[in-house]
């Protein structure tokens, strides 16, 4: 097991008064014992791990995993229930957010009579919550790869500009850098195309006198970045530079406030507030941000109904927007880090007003 983690994995066992966890999620099992493959199982118990894959991966895997012990199976569930028979365990729990329900109940069918299956929630899901400091600088290199490209292509953000094109410059300008994958399709939306807050890049042409808005990020060493930034292509109107100075308003109020201990769905109140008071409060569907790490959307998320709390080594993303249909929208996003006494941005690319060329 990768050191420190073993420790934490145990200790959701014990919470969970549970002989073992099996893990199917390929994140994380990355993160608990290093295998990058895409099919294998983790069976962690209070005294031993054990990686479990078929012949496809199994040469990967010796080089790859931290574990006490690497098996091969031929099919997956019985190698996996003819393990947990072999040890005696019964009580075993299971990733209730990302197990395929066929998976479940496979699982329960062939283990029957012995072994019995229990759901694991917010505790499998914390464990990747507080990030250590090997992850913290695979972030920071995506973010700075991410950032590098964002200005070699924003000179192509012009009017006449498509775009797709754009976005596709950009997802370029990451891989030339050491970007290993873009993070999501890239949002580029311009104009009237700024109200839809997922507006993925269309075949749309920039108009002078529009916003844009970038919501874009790539991947290093597994782990992704995820910022957006909107920018002004010529003179705005001064409604959507109203629209801007209050996001960037609730975006700034945010991260202010954010320390650990804090719950999520307060950080999340300080920016809604914001806009609230400032008469766009119906304009702000969706949650203020969201984990980031192994996977660009991750535990905890941060919105109304987070039941998490900050702490030290999350990072998160503080995201909001305001959308305005037939007319445009904004969404500013950074990517932040909970310290001791507060936070640090992760992202780079200023988040001020800038008005490019038209
Ligand atoms: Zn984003
Ligand atoms: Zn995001």
């Amino acid at each position: 097991m990768i050191e420190d983690r073993a420790p934490r994995a145990r200790q959701l066992l014990e919470k969970c008064d549970l002989d073992a966890v099996v893990f199917f999620d390929p994140s994380n099992i990355r993160y608990l014992c290093g295998f990058t493959g895409t099919d294998g199982a983790l069976v962690i118990t209070r005294e031993s791990d054990c990686f479990l894959t078929d012949s496809r991966y199994t040469t990967q895997a010796r080089q790859q995993v931290a574990a006490d012990q690497i098996r091969e199976y031929r099919v997956k569930i019985d190698g996996i229930v003819s393990l947990l028979r072999e040890l005696g365990l019964r009580r075993i729990g299971f990733e209730a957010e990302t197990l395929p329900y066929a998976q479940a109940e496979k699982l329960r069918e062939k283990g029957s009579p012995d072994l019995s299956w229990d759901p694991v929630g917010e505790g499998v899901l914390s464990l990747r919550g507080a990030k250590g400091p090997s992850e913290i600088d695979a972030v920071l290199e995506a973010t700075r790869i991410s950032a590098e490209a964002f200005e070699e292509i924003l000179p192509l953000v012009r009017p006449g500009a498509v775009e797709k094109e754009i976005a596709l410059a950009l997802e370029f300008a990451m891989k030339r850098r050491g970007g290993e994958e873009k993070a999501f399709d890239f949002i580029v939306a311009s104009g009237i195309r700024g109200a839809l807050p997922h507006g993925i890049a269309s075949e749309k042409v920039i108009g002078a006198g529009e916003l844009v808005t970038l919501d874009f990020g790539t991947r290093f060493a597994g782990y992704h970045s995820d910022e957006t930034v909107t920018v002004a292509v010529g003179e705005v109107s001064p409604r959507l530079r109203e629209i801007f100075d209050t996001v960037l308003r609730a975006h700034d109020l945010a991260i202010d406030r954010v320390r650990p201990g804090m719950a999520l769905r307060e950080i999340d109140s300080v920016a809604r507030g914001h806009i609230a008071d400032r008469g766009y409060g119906e304009y702000f569907g969706h949650g203020l941000g969201h984990g980031v790490g192994l996977e660009v959307h991750e535990y905890p998320t941060v919105s109304p109904c987070s039941e998490a709390v900050a702490e030290e080594g999350m990072i998160i993303t503080v995201e909001p927007g305001i959308y305005i249909p037939e007319l445009g929208g904004v969404r500013i996003e950074d990517m932040i880090l909970v310290t001791a006494d507060g936070c640090r941005p992760l992202t780079r690319i200023p988040k001020t007003f800038r008005t490019l060329p038209a």
